[in-house]
């Protein structure tokens, strides 16, 4: 059965499906002449295969004989070997990286005869029953799932006995006993001695790593991550190399660039005489990368160069685990690096500096997502206290929460919380997700929290090494904090402030608005740089939806080329709505036109500014939309100002008046009901006031000297009907008003049957614009208002969609609307406009769905906007 194995000469780097990313990238290095410990892979079909019958394929093991036998002719060493064995590594390697969700064995073959091999082989007695020991913990845990703890508080116990702080202090004879120690662990749980047969190991723990696709906290994280929960994961067995071999050995993590900021050098962490996992771990703490030039520097040399030979071969921040046998380099991984969203777009531009990529493939480089991430506030550094201690900045960003001590207070927690440990291991997720922020004590960039919180952009701070942590209590410099306290850490800068620091907007927000310039700053000049490339190349326009001049003209300084949503009602709060309730209390038409005459001019006045701001610009009016009684006071409270008032004897009076309105109007279903074109129909006069005064704002303006470019949008039409009734109406008056330019008519597609009947529809409408809020709402019919807190937990759970159907536009059903209306407003219109203003519209894989279905522009929030166009221009690449 071969096929589902591959040694790692036979691999590449692109074979990322089969392989997993990290077997595909040793195969890689290996193919480079790269010193990689001989290995291979099983591919992520066997797993797949395992997971869906739940056996192991036919012949998988016999093929692992072969590969290893190949690897022992290369070792010069035999596994299972009493008296020189060779030792495996099992590691699992997804496609995506799952950074400690996912399994590794490390020295497996050992046994109580050849722990005494390896002694005599290394003339190390202390390192052979260290490694021996670490092998009982790791399979246990991975194989059997004993808890941690168990031998945890068995090594705790050990340093105790022993006097010593660290583990690496235990003597031989100390570990002897732990050795044995764990031997009863593993028996009192499992019920068998631990396994001698190192096939035995072998096959368990790769069936281990098989089953770990499918530990609840990797499956919680893919759908944290989006990673498809059906890829399954390769398994990568590997030739063990020691860094735990005394003072010339130790295991490090490198980076090519700094994936905080981007800048270039050297950065990563250095640990002596030890193994990977205590450095992923953070449980001890490193040396900067720097100081191995002191310690060993031949290796380090090495290392520089393979460092830059690896760069060259992936074209982008690589980063690097490593191990020094004895003064040997080993690499043990690399991958294109995860950094911070600032070095994501600092490192894009240098590459295109440096000659190495293009414009095009720096845009592919950077996400919405991180330029979002950019656009956080962070904290006011005038206003904050002296920081009650600084660790390390692992996650930048500013966060401000409560103290919390373990994952399940976190997720207990309703506001904003802090979660402070001493270390984070993948049992806190769940945790790290509810959390604003994380800080820990231990562990440096690339400890289990850095690299977790710096892919979720979540703000962290670790290895704050002044922290002492109790149970439920935090001192430091002499201060103590308990669980509820509030604390605000800056995951930019490393420090740790009591209480709440207020925050302000970020830099790149700064440049946006024209505060800053570009000039001198190395993110601020990347940023420039490709958002000009997104937009020169950016096929979708961006607008904004906006109410006012301000908002509109903070949209224009972000970039909108115009306004795709003004929401009218939005006009009719505060004060103005005593005119509105006027309008729905009117009991004849004398007293209605007095009511829409008093709201005419103050509706003018605003359409004035918007015109002003966006001038030149397209801006697109919509009339109003909301059921009426929003406008008024909730049933609830009417109900008991009047029955107080009752109770006292004395006359409700108006309140009485609006109660009987507000029942007269109640709905059961007030999203289905009165509101949007409906009540143009129903309410004389009300669509006609709104269309005067856009259009005699649009007057006003010309006669000022400018150039309004109002359009006229009706909400909610569902029927070519409704949309020509409104039509007509509207024309009438625009026909009224002098020294007006010519405002277009269309309308908002948020209704199936308008995105099934668009080419009835586009026969009234010059343009559409898609209402994706109110689609969604009536495609799956999910109250837009209700159910994200109500059901949408267990939908997600349950795969019923990966993301809500409110944030990301649902390509198979909503989507699929709006596909068939631009076809049909097509058809029936070429010159139709098309774009999009409901949430949608500013959401980065929404905006390449509208990009690939034709659309002309996206609308979105002012904050959004700059998003938006760089992912126009990313989908036009
Ligand atoms: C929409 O429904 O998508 C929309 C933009 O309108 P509103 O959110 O105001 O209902
Ligand atoms: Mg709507």
């Amino acid at each position: 059965m071969a096929g589902y194995v591959y040694d790692f000469i036979e691999g590449n780097k692109d074979l990322k499906d089969l392989l997993g990313g990290k077997g595909a990238n040793l195969a890689e290095m290996t193919r480079m002449g790269l010193p990689v410990p001989p290995g291979f892979t099983i591919t992520t079909d066997a797993c797949r295969e395992y997971l869906r019958t739940g056996t192991v394929p036919d012949g998988l093991f016999a093929d692992v004989e072969d590969h290893l036998r190949l690897m022992q002719t290369r070792m010069g060493r035999t596994f299972g070997d009493p008296d020189d064995p060779l030792l495996l590594s099992v590691r699992s390697g997804a496609k995506f990286s799952m950074p400690g969700m996912m399994e590794t064995i490390l020295d497996i073959g050992l046994n109580d005869t050849s722990v005494a091999g390896l002694a005599r082989q290394s003339a190390d007695e202390r390192f052979a029953w260290d490694s021996y020991r670490r092998l009982i913990q790791m399979f246990g845990r991975t194989v059997f799932d004993i808890p941690g703890e168990d031998f945890e508080s068995e090594l705790a116990q050990a340093r105790v006995s022993a006097g010593v702080p660290t583990d690496a202090e235990l003597g031989q004879g100390q570990l002897y006993d732990l050795v044995e120690a764990y031997k009863k662990v593993f028996h009192a749980h499992t019920g068998r001695d631990f396994p001698q047969a190192p096939h035995e190991q072998l096959f368990l723990a790769i069936t281990a790593v098989f089953r770990s696709w499918n530990a609840e906290r990797a499956v919680l994280y893919r759908r944290q991550e989006r990673i498809p929960q059906d890829l399954g994961t390769a398994v990568n067995v590997m030739a063990m190399v020691f860094g735990n071999r005394g003072t010339d050995s130790g295991t490090g993590v490198a980076f090519t660039r700094d994936p905080a900021t981007g800048r270039r050098g050297v950065y990563g962490d250095y640990l002596r005489n030890a193994q990977g996992e205590d450095v992923v771990a953070g449980i001890r703490n490193t040396v900067g990368l720097a100081e191995l030039a002191t310690i060993d520097p031949a290796s380090y040399r090495r290392l520089l160069s393979i460092m830059e030979r690896l760069e060259g071969r992936y074209r982008d921040l690589c980063d690097i685990e490593f191990t020094i046998e004895n003064g040997k380099l080993w690499m043990l991984q690399t991958r294109v690096g995860k950094r911070t969203p600032a070095a994501a777009f600092v490192i894009a531009a240098q590459l295109v500096d440096e000659g190495t990529i293009t414009l095009d493939e720096a845009l592919r480089r950077v996400t919405g997502e991180q330029l979002a991430q950019l656009m956080f506030p962070s904290f006011d550094q005038d206003a904050a206290p002296a920081p009650l201690t600084i660790g390390v900045p692992a996650s930048p960003g500013a966060a401000v929460g409560a103290i919390v001590f373990d994952s399940a207070a976190a997720t207990a927690a309703t506001g904003p919380v802090i979660l402070v440990r001493r270390e984070t291991n993948p049992d806190d997720l769940p945790g790290m997700i509810a959390a604003q922020g994380i800080l820990t004590a231990r562990g440096g960039k690339t400890s289990h929290a850095a690299v977790v919180a710096r892919g979720m952009g979540k703000t962290c701070v670790c290895g704050a090494e002044e922290l002492e942590l109790g149970d439920d209590t935090l001192t430091v410099g002499g201060r103590t904090l308990r669980a509820g306290d509030v604390i605000s850490i800056d995951g930019t800068n490393g420090r740790v402030y009591p209480g709440s620091v207020p925050v302000r907007p970020s830099e790149v927000v700064r440049y946006f608005e024209g505060e800053l310039t570009a000039y001198g700053d190395p993110l601020l000049a990347a940023v420039e740089r490709l958002m000009i490339h997104a937009d020169h190349n950016a096929r979708l326009g961006v607008h904004a939806n906006a109410d006012n001049g301000a908002d509109a003209a903070r949209a224009r300084r972000f970039g909108a080329t115009g306004v795709g949503l003004c929401r009218t009602e939005h006009m009719f709060l505060g004060d103005r709505r005593t005119l509105v309730e006027r309008l729905i209390l009117a009991s004849g038409d004398a007293e209605r036109e007095e009511a829409l005459a008093a709201l005419l001019p103050l509706q003018r006045a605003d359409f004035e500014q918007l015109f002003a701001a966006m001038d030149g610009l397209p801006v697109t009016v919509r009339l109003i939309d909301p059921p009426l009684h929003e406008f008024l006071p909730p049933l609830e409270e009417l109900t008991a100002r009047v029955a107080r008032a009752e109770a006292l004897g004395e006359d409700p009076g108006h309140d009485g008046v609006l109660l009987a309105a507000v029942r007269r109007m109640h709905e059961q279903n007030p999203m289905l009901g009165l509101r949007g074109v409906r009540l143009g129909l129903v309410i004389p006069g009300l669509f006609a006031m709104q269309v005067r005064a856009i259009a005699e704002a649009a007057a006003a303006r010309v006669a000022a000297g400018g150039d309004p470019r109002p359009e006229i949008m009706v909400p909610l039409v569902g029927a070519v009907q409704e949309l020509q009734a409104v039509r007509a109406e509207a024309q009438a008056v625009l026909a009224e008003v002098a020294g007006a330019p010519p405002i277009r008519i269309g309308t908002m597609i948020e209704v199936p049957r308008a995105a099934l009947t668009a080419g009835q529809i586009a026969g009234a409408a010059e343009f559409f614009s898609f209402g994706t809020n109110d689609l969604t709402q009536m495609t799956w019919g999910f109250s837009r208002d209700d159910v994200e807190g109500a059901f949408f937990g267990r939908y997600l759970g349950l795969g019923v969609f990966a993301v809500s159907p409110f944030e990301t536009i649902d390509a198979d059903g909503a989507g699929e609307l709006v596909r068939i209306a631009v076809e049909r407003g097509r058809a029936a219109r070429p010159e139709l406009t098309v774009g999009v203003c409901g949430e949608h519209g500013g959401d980065p894989a929404s905006v390449r769905f509208f990009h690939t279905a034709g659309l002309d522009y996206v609308s979105c929030s002012p904050f959004r906007i700059p998003i938006a166009r760089l992912e126009a221009g990313r989908a036009a690449i």
